[in-house]
């Protein structure tokens, strides 16, 4: 066996928490090591967020300039993929670039290879460029994150089906995705490559698409999707997969209906990377899904094992997981920051764009909070009238006891960073009469929260 090299702290995987604490360690003189298999910067700016959002923007033009082309052929965007692939590559490549120096600037040790461990806190490293190390840690963290869950439906593994990673390489327009899935990534995806020129179908299992969501806002999604041509079937589950991705696939659905296509898309959940990390060896244990389990300061059942991210059950977002590192940071400097009771906002990027925080109208009744409702449909706003944006609408939930903001969901242009205008009400525990009342510059679109706030009805102890 390799000699053992000892490290203060260990980091298994890169992402968005654990690099960012790995980082602030090193910097602080600490003797630190992060085990990457491969994706410097973790998957949020390598295959996933960042990739996706400038494949996004890309469609987003392609959309606006059909559009004016005065196209009647009612053919979609002849996109030049292999330029759309080079803008979303030079992107990624810069931001991998900035945290490649970032990490060898920090002091760390960087070490690229597959990392399982072989006994408590101690890992065995396959380095990429041959040979083993075997690293030990004072405190290890587990940052490995969630790959794409391909369903158990006959034919689909054969199908050799597209996940967000390859579809974001595909050079060629593909003629029509079939997307299984009508969640987050799914439907980005799906408009995406709807608005670059593909035919799009999705399958969507629930009765509706983005099922975290209020059916108001579920509704106005897919009717915005169809809008566009998207074809969106809920309610509905692929039985069996015939053919291959990228040569032809037809999907058989238990309604009797068939749709066929040039590739298949899974979108369709996630699976915790947690096979093959020897956690057993660790004393690391998991939940039935597969998820690490943690405690709300994100402790394994393992001493000084901790875990961060998606692979630890956080919620599905690079802004979680740069939470856990804060939860981290406080409880290794003694402090008590956990993950109990945080609020994380969230937004699905799509058109019109999806923006929510806290409750819904669905959890609320779920959870037997009484609230006061207010909403108003985008085409109140100026803004999104001087945009041409007049799709979707605000709602916000108040407590119906006291005047705190509850949850505020936005389906309209700029909702993601309306939400943080909210988000900043609430957590400074203004009364929604304070952001009522506040001037905001007009026209801008978070303008609307005044409108939609004076919409709020009164305390039912007030009347
Ligand atoms: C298509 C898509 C779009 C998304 N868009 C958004 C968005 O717009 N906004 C948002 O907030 N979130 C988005 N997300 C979610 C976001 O990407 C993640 O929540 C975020 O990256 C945090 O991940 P993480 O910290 O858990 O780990 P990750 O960033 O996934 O990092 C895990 C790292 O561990 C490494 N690794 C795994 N196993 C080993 C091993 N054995 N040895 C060594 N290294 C290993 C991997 O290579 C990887 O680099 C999106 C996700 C997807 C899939």
């Amino acid at each position: 066996m390799s000699n053992v090299e000892h490290y203060e702290y260990v980091f298994l995987g890169g992402g968005k928490g654990g690099k960012t604490l790995a980082m602030e360690l090193a910097q602080a003189g600490k003797r630190v090591a992060l085990i990457e298999r491969g994706m410097i910067g973790g998957s949020c700016i390598n295959v996933a967020c960042i990739p996706t959002k400038t494949l996004i923007q890309n469609a987003r033009v392609a959309h606006v300039r059909h559009a004016q082309s005065g196209d009647s052929t009612g053919e979609g965007p002849r996109t030049d993929m292999a330029q759309v692939v080079r803008n979303v590559r030079s992107v990624v490549n810069g931001m991998v670039d900035i945290n490649l120096k970032a990490f060898l600037a920090s002091g760390m040790n960087l070490v690229m290879g597959t990392g399982h461990f072989i006994a408590p806190r101690t890992l065995q490293v396959q380095l990429n460029d041959g040979g083993t190390r075997v690293i030990e840690g004072e405190h290890v963290f587990i940052n490995t994150g969630t790959t794409a869950a391909v369903p158990d439906v006959p034919g689909l593994r054969d199908a050799q089906p597209l996940t967000h990673v390859e579809a974001l390489q595909l050079e060629t327009l593909p003629e029509h995705v079939i997307v299984i899935g009508g969640g987050y990534i799914g439907l980005e995806m799906a408009q995406a490559y709807r608005r670059l020129g593909s035919k799009v179908t999705v399958i969507q299992e629930a009765p509706r698409v983005a099922m975290r969501e209020d059916e108001d806002v579920a509704e106005a999604i897919e009717a915005a999707l169809a809008e566009e041509g998207i074809d969106v079937r809920t309610g509905v589950k692929p039985v069996k997969v015939t053919g291959r991705s990228g040569e032809g696939v037809t999907v058989e659905l238990n309604n009797g209906a068939q749709v066929s296509g040039s590739h298949v898309l899974v979108a369709a959940g996630r699976t915790p990377v947690t096979h093959g990390l020897g956690l057993d060896a660790a004393g690391v244990e998991r939940d039935a899904r597969g998820f690490i389990k943690v405690d709300e300061r994100l402790a394994t059942s393992a001493a000084n094992t901790w875990a961060i991210g998606e692979v630890a059950g956080s919620p599905m977002f690079t802004h979680a997981s740069f939470d856990d590192y804060r939860v981290l940071k406080s409880q290794l400097a003694g402090g008590n920051r956990t993950t109990a009771d945080r609020i994380v906002p969230y937004a699905l990027f799509i058109e019109p764009e999806l923006g929510r925080i806290g409750l819904n109208e669905t959890d609320a009744k779920a959870r037997g909070i009484a609230v006061r409702v207010a909403k108003i449909p985008m085409a109140m706003v100026p803004r999104a009238r001087t945009n041409g944006a007049t799709k979707g609408f605000m709602k916000v939930l108040v407590d119906a006891h006291s005047d705190q903001i509850l949850g505020f969901t936005m389906l309209g242009t700029n909702a993601g960073d309306v939400v943080t205008a909210v988000q900043m009400a609430m957590l400074g525990k203004l009364p929604y009469t304070a952001v009522r009342d506040a001037i905001i510059a007009h026209p801008l679109i978070s303008e609307g929260l005044n409108i939609l706030l004076a919409k709020v009805p009164p305390r039912v102890d007030n009347l």
